[in-house]
């Protein structure tokens, strides 16, 4: 039977559960064992999808198409597991499903309750992802211990151990241990309040894991152990990391957490063996470039807007030994300063996705910078749409050209709504979403950089470029690379007369791993490298008179 772990959080929140379940699927996975994640968000949207990136940060696309928290993103990037709808659950997903089951009369006239019917849909849910083979399955409880919100999932869980037998589930509560710097000391109390609350509820965590800016002491981790009712060996360190998120597996082997929790699950599980990750780590900590990338966006205030994007040009800068600097820029900025003055200087340019107005004037002037200057220039969704109004205006001289998103009676709609949105007006769930497969062109950059003439990537988008302007584009250099296979959506333009020019309509970051990029993200880091180096050379190149040549 597969057992469960449950991550709670306590103190405070963005204490980095996510990445600590990621971390802990990626050391069992490492023993050789069968892992699934999961998600629960007690919040009420019944998915991130419809929620601002000023508020929630990226909405992570599975293959599947659903719309999901982005620390489902972690859970890719750290594991093999596959994810699907069943792995994010928010309060508004579980009372949508109870609320439909209860218009179904399928409660045949019993009085639906958060206890038994709420929590049994939670269970329900728990349980869903522990199929055979299977052999440990992680649930992350989102929020934090004592939000009035996140109760039915603690006391569902709190169930589960009592349903399947205490000795097949495991609880490990994240939490914090600040550091004053006026006491000169860290303290626990807040940690000792936040287990208080789970022991409240009728969960003991078995498990905790301290998040800490400095060492841990061993008299702290005692007192720890002692007023929180747990194992002194259970009390684990998780100390900040200076360069890199995926250092932190490597942190918690050093305290010996998947022993921990090998042992106390009683799994079957090989030894650690986990030096792919460590060479991983050396190329971060070393490396032989470094290159700087602007990206030029709407949502660049918010730490996560574009969470995927930034970890998918880090990967790349991984594989290739080169730490990639990002520079976040304000679309705007480039508005109000001139694209010269806000671009100058950078070894690439990257317009990542994105809706809405606001901000696009900043990003077409950024693909018309890029195009111009030969910097190289990788357009993902709303960076393709902007890429092409630019070209449509500047090049092929359609000097009205928009999308219908932007200006719906536009003169030259280059780009448009895709045919099977017309008339939805819901905005949850409805767009083309997930994973749809692409035809390369042969020689194009993103063949020689997939290597491959057919690719599958994921999808979050209602617009499209507009087919009919396709000749004209291609006349005047801008060339349709990638399309459905059956031809009628276009899924990849590049540029013929550029070094690196690539834009796409999906959404590639979403399958980048640390130790293993994605191979558009490389090539655009590759490009942009080749930039850098370019142009040291010439500096350090002695200068001729022309006489002299
Ligand atoms: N707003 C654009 C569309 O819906 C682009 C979406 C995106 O960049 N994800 O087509």
């Amino acid at each position: 039977m597969p057992k469960h772990i449950f991550v709670t959080g306590g103190v405070v929140s963005s204490l980095g559960k996510g990445l600590t379940s990621a971390s802990i699927g990626m050391l069992l996975e490492h023993r050789g064992l069968r892992v699934r994640l999961q998600k629960f968000d007690p919040y009420i949207n019944v998915d991130p999808g419809t929620m601002s990136p000023f508020q929630h940060g990226e909405v992570y696309v599975l293959d599947d198409g659903s719309e999901t928290d982005l620390d489902l993103g972690h859970y890719e990037r750290f594991t093999n597991a596959p994810l699907s709808r069943d792995c994010n659950f928010t309060t508004g997903k579980i009372y949508l499903s109870v609320i439909q089951k209860e218009r179904h009369g399928d409660y045949l006239g019993r009085t639906v309750q958060v206890i038994p019917h709420v929590t049994d849909e939670i269970k329900a849910a728990v349980r869903k992802l522990a199929t055979d083979g299977v052999d440990v399955v992680i649930t992350e409880i989102g929020g934090t211990v004592g939000d009035i919100e996140g109760l039915p999932f603690l006391e569902s869980i709190r169930q589960i151990a009592l349903d399947l037998g205490k000795a097949n589930v495991l609880y490990i509560h994240l939490t914090l241990i600040p550091y004053l710097k006026a006491a000169g000391e860290a303290k626990t109390k807040p940690t000792q309040h936040s287990v208080e609350r789970l022991r409240q509820i009728g969960i003991q965590p078995d498990i905790l894991i301290c998040r800490t800016e400095r060492e841990l002491s061993k008299d702290d981790a005692e007192k720890i152990a002692l007023f929180c009712n747990v194992e002194k060996r259970a009390v684990i360190e998780e100390r900040d990391k200076e360069f890199s998120i995926y250092e932190v597996p490597l942190s918690l082997v050093e305290n010996h957490l998947d022993d921990l929790i090998v042992e106390k699950l009683g799994l079957k599980a090989k030894p650690l063996d986990i030096d792919d990750w460590r060479v991983m780590l050396q190329r971060i900590k070393n490396p032989a470039h470094e290159v700087t990338i602007g990206v030029v966006g709407k949502y660049i205030k918010h730490r996560d807007a574009y969470k995927s994007v930034y970890e998918a040009l880090d990967h790349a800068g991984i594989s290739l030994a080169t730490r990639v600097v990002v520079r976040r820029i304000e679309a705007e900025e480039i508005e109000r300063e001139g694209a010269e003055r806000v671009l100058s200087g950078l070894d690439g340019i990257l317009v990542p996705g994105g809706f809405d107005y606001r901000g696009s004037t900043g990003k077409v002037d950024a693909t018309r910078y890029a195009r111009e200057r030969k910097v190289p220039f990788f357009g993902i969704c709303l960076g393709l749409q902007c890429a092409v109004i630019e070209f449509a205006r500047n090049v092929v001289g359609l000097e009205n050209a928009n999308s219908t998103e932007f200006d719906s009676n536009c003169q030259y709609p280059v780009v448009c709504m895709l045919d099977d949105q017309y008339g939805i007006t819901d905005k949850g769930g409805t767009m083309r979403l997930g994973t749809y497969p692409c035809k390369l062109v042969e020689g194009s950059k993103a063949h020689v950089a997939y290597g491959s003439l057919l690719v599958h990537e994921r999808h979050r988008h209602r617009f499209e470029f507009n087919n009919q302007f396709r000749q004209q584009f291609a006349a005047n250099g801008l060339e349709v690379t990638g399309s459905s296979p059956n031809g009628k959506l276009v899924e990849v333009v590049e540029l013929r007369e550029h070094p690196w020019f690539v834009a796409v309509q999906c959404h590639p970051e979403f399958k980048s791993k640390p130790t293993k990029a994605h191979p558009l993200y490389r090539g655009f880091v590759q490009a942009a490298i080749a930039r850098r180096e370019g142009k040291k050379n010439e500096a350090t190149r002695p200068r001729h008179t022309a006489a002299a040549v």
